[in-house]
């Protein structure tokens, strides 16, 4: 199987780094160097700036109709090549290989949805209080070039929900999507340069992290900053930006507790929770993590996800059946065998995995801990891996102050039966996106995102748009 190198995108041309460094790139299934990818000097992030600021220019004054017609040509490439792509961000990140064509063609969709939405950015006209001659209007504007920093458990779909939006509401914007994962998302800035889009509306760098969002925060030409990462990072970028008053949206960690209530449908909570957990081998920021079950029903949840965990077929993700891949580079394996063995040193039980599987790759055994005690590393960090925590609950409430004790607000699940406790769970658990008796379903329509240390913003649904938008005043007396 080939797997490209990957080049820096400026200017609507690709091209090597001024300088020609590169940096590797390894495939998490066998620990092999596969590719490499261009290291952006500055030099490389002026020539970028310059292009984002003058694609601004043009694509915003195109008519929205189109720039629709250019996303939804780009949408069509890349369902056209989910064929050539999924095996992309297999190689790269280690994901089955169904699952990387799932997300592929999520992208097309959300990228169509998008452009239908940036038909819709509509201003107001507001009765004005003196003579009917003054007309008041408010007036949304694209806010100009945007900075997206995007990480490596979804190469494309964590480009495509900043991507979308931007371009819809009229922003030219420059990606730095994660360099242990390149090749996925050229492909996909590749759909929108053979679907016509104009130089420098689209750019993609890779290069130091910290070094490439340094410089462009605090750029001039930037005007808006996008992350997607964990919580300490996005907490840096965040006070980066605030320092140069960017508008900013940060989807960030999150540690999604799941409450299975007296009343559940405990067969299917297993099953969806199961799936949800060891899909993309739990590096997913809303992958449910916190466990927290009805005494009356703990052991039989516990024996069910178990029984899940055990007969999951892990393996490469371009072997046919495999149903979890390895973790995506070798930090997520000490992480993981750094909260197992604080969990089980703290009480925990062991009741599948626990261990790393042979010594090439990146592979964890799915894994559940049941009775896992609330000091637990597992209970508090954000793991992002293949472990399950159970612990169990004899009140309602008490799950739900559990839920709502960290600091992250991303994402929640529950099963039950009663309508008075799902109206209680909707009131109460403190989470940006609650799903009840079903697994996440994250569409272009819903919004998507945070509250609390998980981040703020949206990145579905109309407020997505409203992220990259300015709302003026203009007010005009026919004089
Ligand atoms: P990390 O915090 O070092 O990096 C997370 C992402 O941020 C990476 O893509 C990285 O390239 C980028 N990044 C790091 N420092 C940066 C900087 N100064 N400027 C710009 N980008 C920067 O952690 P990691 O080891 O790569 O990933 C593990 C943790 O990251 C997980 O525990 C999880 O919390 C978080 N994460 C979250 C998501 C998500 O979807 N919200 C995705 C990937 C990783």
């Amino acid at each position: 199987m080939t797997y490209p190198n990957t080049q820096l995108f400026i200017n609507g041309q690709w091209q090597d780094a001024a300088d020609g460094r590169t940096f590797p790139v390894f495939n998490p299934a066998t620990g092999q160097e596969i590719g490499r990818v261009a290291q952006a000097s500055k030099a490389d992030l002026d020539l970028a700036l310059a292009a984002a600021q003058k694609g601004f220019e043009t694509w915003r004054d195109m008519a929205p109709a189109e720039r629709a017609k250019i996303m939804r040509k780009a949408a069509t490439l890349i369902r056209e090549r989910a064929g050539e792509i999924a095996p992309l961000i297999t190689q790269e990140q280690g994901k089955p290989l169904a699952e990387a064509k799932g997300e592929t063609l999520a992208a097309a969709d959300l990228i169509d949805w998008f452009a239908d939405e940036g038909l819709r950015v509509y201003g107001r006209l507001v009765p004005s209080r003196g003579k009917p001659e003054l007309r008041q209007m408010v007036v949304k504007d694209p806010v100009g070039p945007v900075a997206a920093f995007t990480p490596w458990n979804f190469p494309i779909n964590q480009v495509v929900r900043k991507v979308g939006p931007a371009l819809a509401a009229g922003c030219s914007m420059l990606v730095k999507a994660a360099e242990e994962t390149p090749a996925g998302p050229a492909a996909f800035i590749k759909a929108f340069a053979d679907a016509g889009i104009p130089p420098g509306v689209l750019g993609l760098v890779y290069g130091n992290p910290a070094e490439v969002s340094g410089y462009l925060i605090p750029h001039p030409v930037i005007r808006k900053v996008t992350f997607t990462g964990s919580t300490p990072v996005g907490k840096q970028l965040a006070a980066l930006a605030g320092q140069h008053m960017k508008r900013v949206t940060m989807e960030l960690g999150g540690h999604a507790p799941v409450i299975v209530c007296e009343d559940a449908d405990v067969a299917l909570a297993v099953k969806t929770a199961g799936a949800a957990k060891f899909r993309n081998a739990g590096q997913v920021c809303i992958s449910p993590t916190r466990f927290l079950v009805h005494e009356s029903v703990k052991d039989e949840f516990a024996q069910g996800l178990a029984k899940y965990a055990q007969g999951l077929k892990v393996g490469d993700g371009l072997a046919e059946g495999t149903q979890m891949g390895p973790l995506a580079n070798p930090r997520r394996v000490a992480a993981m065998a750094e909260i197992h063995e604080d969990a089980v040193k703290k009480g925990a039980t062991v009741l599948a995995g626990g261990k790393r599987i042979g010594d090439a790759g990146n592979f964890w055994e799915p894994t559940v801990l049941v009775d896992v005690p609330l000091e637990a590393k597992v209970f508090n960090d954000e793991p992002f891996g293949p472990v399950a925590g159970i612990r169990s609950f004899q009140k309602l409430e008490e799950a739900i102050a559990e839920a709502n004790r960290l600091s992250y607000g991303l994402a929640g699940y529950a099963f039950t039966k009663s309508l008075k406790n799902a109206d209680l769970l909707t009131r109460r658990v403190e989470v940006g996106m609650l799903w009840i008796n079903m697994p996440a379903m994250p569409s272009a329509e819903m919004p998507f995102g945070g509250i609390k240390e998980s981040g703020y913003g949206s990145e579905g649904g109309p407020e997505s748009l409203e992220a990259y938008l300015n709302t003026r005043s203009v007010a005009i007396m026919n004089a």
